[in-house]
């Protein structure tokens, strides 16, 4: 079972979380520090195995044989949906190798909660996780989302902000941004700015906190068409040599350059 945990605020926790972290057998963190506060604040007692980053090699094919042998596991990250930025998609996918079911139990994940409070188009986006700390990744990463449409959201740490934003500012412009600070927390903050005010405000208040950011895609490029070099008579007369009446001509004039008809007829009063 994958268990989402509170991003900030404890009693996000479901009831069917609750309940699925009471039946497992054991309980894999990936701190296991952070899950025990959550399992102190719920009573629940669990025996809790460590699996993350840095262990995951060892740890993952261990769990996998104590499910295969019978036992129901529970893998909950230190915050928010497990597998989403971290090694949790791992362990899925060393279940799925092994025909294990695995049941993600939906709740509190970082991404959702800020791109739905974001103010930008939530129809269409795309999760970016973690940018580089490598200066050439990161700017690569960059260099290749700057024609993506969709509204990104990227995952943050406070040390690498200031220059995650100057990079953001050089590869997409000075584009929209939500910027979100310790979302569902005490100190829940979002600013919904372009991305030079954050830069000059980070510069005299240090970030502290979790951050998220979410960023405005990029406007439709305007395709380039043969009318571009025209004037409006040429562009009338072109219609009108291929064969269609002044008024037909007129209103393809008008579709062809996103304006109305009244303002293509005003143009042919005034020349
Ligand atoms: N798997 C988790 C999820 O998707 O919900 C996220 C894990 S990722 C290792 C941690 C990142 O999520 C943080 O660096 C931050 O960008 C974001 N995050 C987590 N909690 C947050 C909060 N309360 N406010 C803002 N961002 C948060």
């Amino acid at each position: 079972y994958l268990v989402p945990t509170p991003i900030g605020n404890l009693s996000d926790i479901s009831v069917r979380c609750r309940k699925t972290l009471e039946q497992a057998d054991f309980i894999a963190a990936e701190d296991t520090r952070v899950t025990l506060k959550l399992l102190n604040y719920l009573e629940i007692k669990k025996p809790l195995v460590s699996y993350y980053e840095h262990n995951k090699l060892e740890s993952g094919p261990k769990i996998v044989r104590r499910i295969l042998d019978g036992e129901t596991c529970v893998l909950v990250s230190d915050a928010g949906s497990p597998a989403i930025s971290d090694p949790g998609e791992d362990l899925v996918r060393l279940c799925a190798e092994a025909d294990i079911p695995v049941c993600a139990i939906p709740g509190p994940c970082a991404v959702i909660t800020a791109l739905s409070i974001s103010g930008l188009p939530t129809g269409r986006f795309c999760f970016e996780g973690f940018l580089s700390i490598n200066k050439k990744s990161r700017q690569e990463h960059l260099a290749g989302l700057q024609q993506e449409r969709r509204t990104m959201i990227f995952y943050e740490a406070p040390h690498k902000l200031l220059n995650t934003l100057r990079d953001m500012l050089e590869y997409f412009g000075d584009r929209k941004i939500t910027v979100a600070r310790e979302l569902t927390k005490k100190y829940e903050e979002f600013l919904y700015t372009t991305i030079t005010a954050p830069i000059s405000h980070f510069e005299d208040v240090p970030p502290k906190g979790e951050f998220e950011h979410v960023v405005e895609g990029a406007k439709e490029a305007k395709e380039t068409t043969v009318f571009d070099n025209m004037s409006v008579l040429e562009h009338i007369n072109y219609y009108m040599q291929a064969g269609l009446d002044k008024k037909e001509a007129m209103k393809k004039v008008a579709q062809d350059r996103g304006v109305s008809k009244r303002e293509i007829y005003a143009e042919t009063i005034k020349n």
